[in-house]
């Protein structure tokens, strides 16, 4: 079907410009040849549903609600371990079972929380893949899982670090974790000074993804 397109003048852009210009091409996510793994995936895709095994309902509701896991889902649990010394302590001891309390499911996997310290920070990667603690946190962001941050991370965590903003003082000393497909790390991190009487939901916003993966340090500029 014949199909015209005027770019730069039958839709609108979020930015001002005098005249029509043309974007540069941009490839479409799915330009290139097919590889094998992906080969393989729609081959075990389709033969699990000719067999009855799942429906592509199932498998479309699936991914709908591992899209819609966000990392408020951890903050809520970091909130909870800020407001309630008990539950921190659970936490700490069993993070997958504490995170079921607030009716957050680990399935399969377990959940290792490591709390940040005066003296000790945490910094997590999956230094194979891409391991990440999907079910409080949702899908992993772009640079988690480039081969720059795995390797960089348990070679030069404080220079990572200071990349994103995280300067620590020369007596904290930084522990990387290395995630695995049965064990996932969650950062607790500290507490901001000046929250003291704040609800749990206003603490909440004080803890972002970053945080919990110990790129970055709970605080009001960071949840900005
Ligand atoms: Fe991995």
């Amino acid at each position: 079907m014949a199909h015209t397109h005027e770019h730069g003048r039958d839709h609108d852009h979020d930015h001002d410009h005098g005249a029509p210009h043309r974007h540069p091409p941009r490839a479409d996510h799915d330009d290139r040849p097919v590889s094998y793994y992906q080969v393989m995936t729609t081959a075990v895709f389709e033969l699990l549903i000719e067999k009855g095994v799942v429906t592509a309902a199932e498998v479309r509701s699936n991914i709908e609600a591992m899209d819609g896991r966000t990392p408020e889902q951890g903050a809520r649990v970091v909130a909870r371990a800020w407001s309630d010394p008990a539950f921190r302590g659970r936490l700490l001891a069993d993070g997958t079972a504490a995170c079921q309390e607030l009716g957050i499911e680990m399935g399969p996997t377990r959940l290792v929380v490591v709390e940040n310290t005066d003296q000790v920070h945490n910094l997590v990667v999956c230094t194979l893949c891409s391991c990440y603690p999907r079910m409080v946190l949702g899908r992993p962001p772009d640079w988690y899982k480039s081969r720059a941050y795995r390797s960089r991370a348990v070679r030069e965590p404080r220079a990572v670090l200071a990349e994103f903003g995280t300067r620590l003082g020369d007596g904290v000393t930084v522990r990387v974790h290395d995630s695995t497909a049965d064990m996932r790390y969650l950062v607790l991190p500290r507490r901001p000074a000046g929250t003291q009487g704040w609800s749990e939901e206003k603490l909440a916003r004080l803890v972002t993804r970053d945080s919990m993966i110990g790129v970055a340090e709970a605080s009001e500029a960071a949840a900005l």
